[in-house]
Formats: structure tokens, sequence, C-alpha cells
């Protein structure tokens, strides 16, 4: 098992603020990633893990995620993420305290970082978090925020999701498609329930007993037990609950030709992205695919955009999509190849024209 210090060594980000609340018996991890195209933005994700170190080995690639999903969309800001590493689910006055606390952190890092919501938080903590920082975006729409970031970023995945059949099916229309959602929370539920107004042919699964069958009988879809996610067969495969769950393990099983959805680092390694590319089943890349609730919370509330012009862009995820799925069959290379050469592109052309944005991003 790999130890906090073995991570520490094997990350290329700026720092990482750590905390242990003892109070709660939660960590904290605030990783920053990069800095070169703007203050390092990205949400907080509040969640159980074997081991501390694991927290920190999420916030460090969610970070980095960061980094690469701004990039590749070539939006101002740069790579950073938090970790609440938490022994339990917290609810009330304990909860409370720790947003507080990580409000209170955010606030000593001066505008090098401002936080969202990520899995396991919501808008509501945001405002919590909101009484210690002003580095807080997505806050509840009542208090000035753009809300939850959840029907953005569906919109941004409905969109990869044409994109991404138009690549492997020649039309981008997804009616008829059979297209399974892992995963019916923020993101999940609004993708199926647009996917389904198009005419897909949707099949649900949540770990959360009666969560698909709910919306099953909502929108006229089929309900798939959750150990069934990764054989079933489908047109595309859609995840939007947790990461890593592309591996050596899965990837022989799954039975699609499109995986699309809006999960965090879906792949468990790089190396399994040859794998799936082997297999003829087409990857639209993560941290491209999902990058719709980013888009709005940053426009929204820092570029000050209209609602029009914010929806305008996450559509345009389909054409960034379309042209990374181009060039990386032009190059015979994986999507993830193509779309981090693009993000890595976009960075380096930043660095060169800002000569002083290394030294600034140290300071
Ligand atoms: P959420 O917590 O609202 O919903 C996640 C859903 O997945 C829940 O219904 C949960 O029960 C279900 N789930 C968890 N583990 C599962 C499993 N093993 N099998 C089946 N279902 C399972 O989260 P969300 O905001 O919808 O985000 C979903 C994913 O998309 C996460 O990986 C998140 O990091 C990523 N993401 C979200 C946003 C956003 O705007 N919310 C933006 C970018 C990326």
């Amino acid at each position: 098992m790999q130890s906090l210090e073995d991570r520490y060594r094997e990350w290329d980000g700026e720092f990482v603020l750590t905390r242990y609340d003892a109070a709660t018996g939660s960590w904290i991890f605030i990783a920053i990633h990069d800095r070169t195209l703007g203050t390092a933005a990205g949400g907080c994700r509040m969640s159980i893990y074997g081991s501390p170190a694991d927290g920190l080995r999420d916030a460090m690639r969610l970070a980095r995620g960061m980094t690469y999903k701004w990039a590749a969309i070539d939006f101002p800001f740069g790579g950073g993420k938090t970790v609440l590493a938490v022994p339990r689910p917290l609810e009330h006055a304990e909860r409370e305290r720790l947003l507080l606390r990580l409000g209170e952190l955010i606030q000593t890092l001066n505008g090098a970082y401002g936080v969202g919501v990520d899995l396991g938080t919501t808008p509501e903590d945001m405002a919590i978090v909101g009484r210690r920082t002003r580095w807080v975006f997505g806050l509840p729409a009542a208090q000035g925020g753009s809300g939850d970031p959840g029907p953005w970023t569906a919109l941004g995945v409905h969109a990869g999701i044409r994109a991404s059949c138009r690549h492997a099916y020649g039309s981008a229309s997804v009616r008829g498609r059979s297209i399974l959602v892992q995963g019916l929370g923020g993101v999940g539920a609004p993708l199926a329930r647009g996917l389904a107004a198009e005419g897909a042919r949707l099949l649900l699964v949540d770990a959360i007993p009666g969560r698909a069958e709910a919306l099953a009988g909502e929108i006229g879809a089929e309900v798939v037990p959750p150990e069934q996610a990764y054989t079933r067969e489908c047109d595309i495969f859609a995840p939007c609950a947790i990461g890593a769950i592309l591996n050596e393990r899965s990837i022989p099983r799954f039975r699609c030709r499109i995986v699309a959805g809006s999960a965090n680092n879906q792949f468990e390694r790089d190396a399994d992205a040859a794998l799936l590319h082997q297999r003829g089943i087409l990857w639209a890349p993560d941290f491209v695919i999902n990058a719709g609730g980013a888009i709005a919370h940053g426009s929204l509330e820092v570029l000050g955009w209209t609602e029009r012009r914010v929806r305008e862009r996450i559509e345009g995820i389909y054409d960034t999509l379309d042209e990374v799925f181009t060039e990386a069959e032009n190059r015979g290379e994986s999507p993830l190849d193509e779309a981090t050469r693009r993000a890595a592109r976009i960075l380096s052309d930043a660095r060169a024209s800002r000569p002083g944005a290394d030294a600034a991003a140290g300071s």
C-alpha cells in the first residue's frame, strides 16, 4: 500500500494544503496542481476512503484533471480540487464545522484557489464554506450563485454523446440508441431525461435502491442491476457515478461501442486507454465531456456571461470532441492521447506567451 509520502513524490502539482480535523476525524486535502491559466478552481469532494493516502491520491488526480479540463476547453482557470476524507457521513453541526474550517483554509490561500460543488457536496454546503471565504463558486441561486452545476454538466455530456455518435455511427442523433447511464444523481438524472426526450432508449443503474426505478417510471426506461453495468449490451455506456471504472477487469467485459459520461478520472491507469482503444470502443475524454458545470460556474459567476452564451459555449463541447476524435483517428491514437496533447499545447502556449507566469504561480 502506498503512503502519503509516496503520493507526494509521484505528483507533479504545485502544493497540497493538508489538515487533520480532530473534531470530526476527517482529513482535508486542498490540492493546487497548476495555475498557468489562472486562479485554480475545482470542486470539493466529500467521501469515505480506505485510508488518508487514498483521499490524498484522489485530490491530486482530480486537481490534475482540472488543469487539463480548463486547458482542453481553453478556459482561464488553473487546476485545483478539495477532498474531505470523512470517517462516516457527516451531518448537521459536525458537517457545518468541517465546512467552516475548509472555508477558513481556503481564505488563507488568498485567491490562489476557488472551491465549488463535487461528489458528496451541495450548493448549500458551499453557502456554509462561503461564510468564511469569498473564494467559493456554485452557491445556491437564491444567494447569487449559479446553483447546481449538474444540469449544465449534463448538457455538455449530452452534446459529447452526440459528437461520439457522429464519429462512431455517422449520425449525431441518439434517437433509438441504447444508452446505459450509471449513476442518477446531479448529472446522470438530467442527462437521462434529456437523452430520453431526444428519443434514446435508456438503461438506468444506481447504487441507491429505488433511485433507478423512480426515474425509469418517469421517463419510460429499463432498470439494470448495478452488477450488470459493465456487461450489459448497449450502444453507449455513460458513467456518471464514480471514477476508475475503466480498468483491466471491466474493459474486456464491455459490450458497447462508445463510453461517454461525466465521471472524473474514468481510467484506473492511463495505460487502460490503449486497452479500450484496441477493443474499438470510442472514449470521450472525461475532462472534456464533463466540463459543462465548470464552464457555467466560471462564466456566470466570474466572467459575467449571459445564460444564452454559456449554453452555446457548453454545446461547443460537441465541436471540441469532434476535433479530438478526428485528430486522434488521423494519428491512430486514443482520444486520451489527443485530448492530453491539446491541453498540453494550450498550457505551453500560455507559458510561452507569459514568461512571468511561472514566477507568479509560485508567489
Ligand atoms: P451525485 O452524487 O449527485 O450522484 C452520483 C450517483 O451515482 C448517486 O445517485 C449514487 O447513488 C450513484 N452511484 C455511486 N456509486 C455507484 C455505483 N458504483 N454504481 C451505480 N451508481 C452509483 O454526483 P454527480 O454530481 O451526479 O456526479 C457524478 C460524477 O460526475 C462524479 O464522478 C463527478 O465527479 C462527476 N462530475 C460531476 C460534475 C457536476 O457538475 N456535478 C461535473 C463534472 C464531473
